[in-house]
């Protein structure tokens, strides 16, 4: 509340954070007819309305109360960034002034949404950009499903479909994983935004101690976060591999419910020199057995000051093509964004940034 008695946006309800069973309940407890919680889920999540004055068919003391009450539904655009390859990066201030970042890739059949649950990261991973800052705060679900809204709003102005939601932004989900539960709730929403469980995807780096309880109340798919099979390596690239090393790691990939064919998938940074050579591969292979699986070959985006330098394209293909022979879907996944610092591991800001846009 501010000094004078009007509610601040901080204290307002974010109908953005609500599941379809809470909206309902909440416009029962306001009085109003259930069929009102629909309407306004519609406005809110299918026709992607920025103001409640756009919410034309609410009779007009309905709109008055919801303008006082709620917050706004869309997080304010500080920075837009594109890049050669399409890829479009947003820096969205929060009611606070935090500041969320938001990629948008698009591609042939699909447009995939990366959104950030932290910002920051508590977990110093020392190849990755986002590491080298400290965790600010989580996001809230309503955090998260506005980043989706506003990529799918935006899209939408230009007849672009955002058909995927990766949770691969900034910070490691399965520290939020509340907030993450009920945002993934929420976006999968048949009769709202409708990205299904095939289409959405958590990374995490391996926070074991939370993977069963994600498993069973997310239903997505999964991508870790690997990149090396070595305790010794993935200690030094991955430190939170101290704490859940690989043999507890491959238990909790296991026992991730996958649904028919679906496959685990393994996200694998080539370093020169520091997990690239054709043993590493062949290892990889030997402790993949009996886990279905999909592996994604990343090169290394690099950033100013990393202690890394990417893997050349000859040993990445040399890599690929180990992994493949043994019959385990291989992809080498083009860094998309890099030129505007919207790739993996390259969100931190627009520190650096000397085209910066607002818009
Ligand atoms: N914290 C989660 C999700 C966000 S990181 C996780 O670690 O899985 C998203 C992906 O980007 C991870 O696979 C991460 O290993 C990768 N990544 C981080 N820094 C990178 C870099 N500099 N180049 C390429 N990929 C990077
Ligand atoms: Fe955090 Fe993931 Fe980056 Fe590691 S790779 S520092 S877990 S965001």
């Amino acid at each position: 509340m501010s000094a004078h008695g009007i509610p601040t946006p901080m204290s307002r309800l974010r109908l953005t954070g609500l599941t379809r069973a809470e909206l309902t309940d909440l416009m029962i407890q306001w009085g109003e007819k259930p069929y009102r919680a629909q309407q306004l889920w519609s406005w809110v999540f299918v026709k992607l309305a920025d103001s409640v004055e756009a919410m034309t068919d609410l009779s007009k003391p309905f709109r008055v109360r919801l303008a006082e009450e709620i917050a706004p539904l869309r997080p304010r655009a500080i920075s837009h960034r594109v890049s050669a390859d399409g890829t479009e990066k947003w820096l969205l201030a929060c009611d606070d002034e935090t500041v969320m970042e938001t990629v948008f890739i698009p591609e042939t059949n699909r447009g995939t949404v990366c959104v950030s649950s932290q910002v920051g990261c508590s977990l110093a991973c020392p190849f990755c950009r986002t590491g080298t800052l400290p965790l600010k705060r989580n996001l809230t679900a309503a955090e998260i499903v506005e980043q989706v809204t506003f990529v799918r709003a935006t899209m939408a102005e230009r007849g672009v479909r955002v058909t995927n939601v990766v949770l691969m932004g900034m910070g490691e989900p399965l520290y939020n994983l509340e907030a993450v539960t009920r945002a993934v709730q929420i976006i999968k929403d048949g009769n709202g935004l409708a990205i299904g469980c095939r289409k959405l995807t958590i990374s995490t780096s391996g926070v074991v101690s939370r993977m069963a309880e994600a498993g069973r109340n997310l239903d997505i798919n999964l991508a870790i976060s690997l990149h090396s099979v070595r305790d010794a390596v993935r200690d030094q690239l991955v430190p939170i591999n101290k704490k859940f090393n690989l043999a507890a790691l491959r238990q909790a990939a296991l026992a991730w419910p996958l649904r028919g064919r679906g496959r685990v998938t393994w996200e694998y940074v080539l370093l020169d020199g520091i997990n690239d050579a054709p043993e590493d591969a062949r290892e990889l292979v030997l402790w993949l057995r009996g886990i279905p699986s999909k592996v994604n070959l990343l090169g290394f985006n690099p950033w100013p000051g990393a202690p890394y330098s990417p893997s050349s394209r000859d040993t990445i293909l040399r890599f690929q093509e180990i992994v493949a022979n043994a019959g385990i879907v291989t992809i080498i996944r083009d860094s998309r964004g890099a030129d505007v610092g919207a790739a993996c591991g390259q969100l931190a800001g627009d520190a650096d940034s000397d085209d910066r846009k607002y818009s």
